[in-house]
């Protein structure tokens, strides 16, 4: 029987994203930037919610829909990485271990159960670096694109582990779409160009470092250039698990800007992912940027904690 009422796992999660270490913090008081910056986009016809900072250039990702609606979860297929970029927040020591929306599973297999009883419609597919661990990896997506109803599922991955014969397979199995931390490589487009053979939808997610504003770009102009459909920004934040690395790169929390957040952007985080989505949205001839901002993300959870516990209740009655 599996423990799925238990929200231990996401409980520890939540509590070594909290940022409670000593990191800088810069001078308080709001980036005189951003008022600027949206009324550029806001001029420009920019999408979606700027109180929520919700906002998109073209369209929104399919796959960010059932995450908005709080229909969607993740499932950490292992915890293992090939790579340890300065942002990632992932809990250390790395276990090598499946998750589904916070419950640990002995098997793939077991994924639909959780899928059906919460009612859920994408799965967000990750790790650590899924691709470590193929053959899970496979079983996972086609047990839940296995099931009667559409459930869409996302991958996302630096690439590492991703060859030809994998895509192949992971396209056979029913995956809908990749999205590639291109950051974790220095921004080598190289896997994203081999996976569009295969997926209209291989697109890529990263946080945006203030510090890469060039590399940034430069990534803008030829993700358009290839034909990708997507990229989906963060806002990046400092939490307990990568406050060394980012106080290492010289980043700054600017927590007192953003009361009550559990993550907190660094400072000249949102004045950078703005003006990057209003670069995409001025230089870009077709691909979309959508910018998920820390406020976004934590009103995503907070809707998906509320659905669950309003279907683990009812289950129970
Ligand atoms: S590739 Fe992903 S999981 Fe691996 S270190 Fe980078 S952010 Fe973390």
């Amino acid at each position: 029987m599996l423990e799925d009422d238990d929200l231990s796992w996401y409980a520890r999660k939540a509590d070594s994203l909290r940022q409670d270490v000593a990191v800088p913090r810069a001078p308080e008081g709001p980036d005189p930037r951003v008022a600027g910056l949206l009324a550029e986009l806001v001029a420009g016809g920019i999408r979606g919610s700027v109180e929520r900072r919700t906002l998109y250039t073209r369209r929104l990702p399919p796959g960010c829909r059932g995450c908005l609606s709080g229909k969607g979860t993740n499932a950490f297929v292992t915890g293992l990485c090939t790579r340890d970029c300065f942002f990632c927040f992932n809990q250390k020591p790395r276990v090598d271990q499946l998750v589904v929306h916070g419950i640990p599973l002995a098997e793939p297999e077991e994924a639909p159960y959780i899928v059906r009883r919460y009612g859920l419609r994408s799965v967000g597919v990750s790790g650590g670096e899924p691709t470590l661990r193929p053959e899970r990896l496979l079983r996972l997506v086609r047990a839940v694109k296995a099931l009667p109803f559409s459930v869409r599922v996302d991958l996302y991955t630096n690439g590492d582990g991703l060859t030809d014969a994998l895509l192949a397979e992971l396209k056979a199995a029913g995956l809908d779409a990749l999205r590639f931390n291109v950051v974790a490589r220095e921004f080598d487009l190289s896997p994203v160009e081999r996976a569009l053979k295969l997926f209209a939808e291989a697109a890529v997610e990263i946080p945006v470092d203030p510090a890469q504003t060039v590399q940034l770009h430069d990534m803008v102009r030829r993700l358009d250039a290839l034909g990708v459909p997507f990229l989906n920004i963060h806002e990046l934040f400092v939490c307990r698990e990568n406050a060394s690395r980012m106080a290492a790169r010289g980043h700054a929390s600017g927590g007192p800007e953003a009361p009550g957040l559990l993550w907190e952007p660094v400072a000249g985080g949102e004045a950078a992912a703005l003006e990057l989505l209003l670069f995409g949205l001025r230089e870009a001839k077709n691909l979309s940027v959508y910018y998920c901002s820390t406020r976004t993300q934590e009103d995503i959870s907070a809707r998906g904690l509320r659905r669950r516990r309003r279907l683990g209740a009812s289950a129970a009655a």
